[in-house]
């Protein structure tokens, strides 16, 4: 027919009801008439509607989703983390934190691939924790002879020297980590 090509110039703005009402009418009689134009409508319908609109909504809660399980997961490490750090401080063991560390810097390497995290997961905590144990028992005892600054700057020193042990094990978890990467990605070439 010779209005096809009208026809197929006006479905989108057809299908986004953007016509004057005389020119839907004038559009649909014509599809009613036409079997082409009619099975092109019915093609040009559904896809052109979802893939504008759907997709984004998905994208941003799809998005929000993974974020809030990022987040969880980050929780769930870093409460990990405090509890170790806890139990070190408390259980007093000299070695019992060796693998403990080593499994959560593995572990933590494994999921986020990143060192950064490491570093803020086994330092941090144990530094923090230590830091306040110390400070507290400082301040019990500040009868003693000590210079109060000294023994300050000693639990500074002291947790940092702790955080850095436990953290040298979590990066030696770390670095197994990345090697299994590295293993695995020699594998798939
Ligand atoms: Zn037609």
């Amino acid at each position: 027919m010779k209005e096809c090509p009208i026809v197929e110039d006006l479905l989108p703005l057809y299908h986004e009801g953007l016509l004057k009402p005389e020119t839907t009418e004038w559009v649909e009689e014509h599809l009613n008439n036409c079997s082409a134009c009619n099975s092109l409508a019915s093609i040009s319908s559904e896809p052109i509607m979802n893939d504008a609109d759907r997709p984004v909504v998905d994208h941003d809660k799809m998005m929000a989703k993974v974020t809030s399980k990022l987040t969880l997961y980050q929780l769930i490490f870093v409460g990990i983390s405090f509890f170790l750090a806890i139990r070190t401080v408390i259980a007093n063991e000299s070695f019992g934190f060796i693998l403990p560390y080593f499994i959560l810097g593995l572990v933590t390497f494994l999921f986020y691939r990143t060192y950064r995290l490491v570093v803020m997961i086994a330092f941090l905590p144990v530094f923090l924790w230590f830091l306040g144990t110390m400070l507290y028992s400082t301040f019990q005892h500040t009868e003693s002879d000590y210079n109060f600054f000294m023994m300050v700057f000693d639990a500074i020193y002291g947790s940092f020297l702790m955080a850095g042990i436990h953290f040298l094990f979590a990066i030696l978890g770390a670095i197994v980590g990345w090697l299994f990467f590295k293993f695995k990605e020699s594998g798939d070439k």
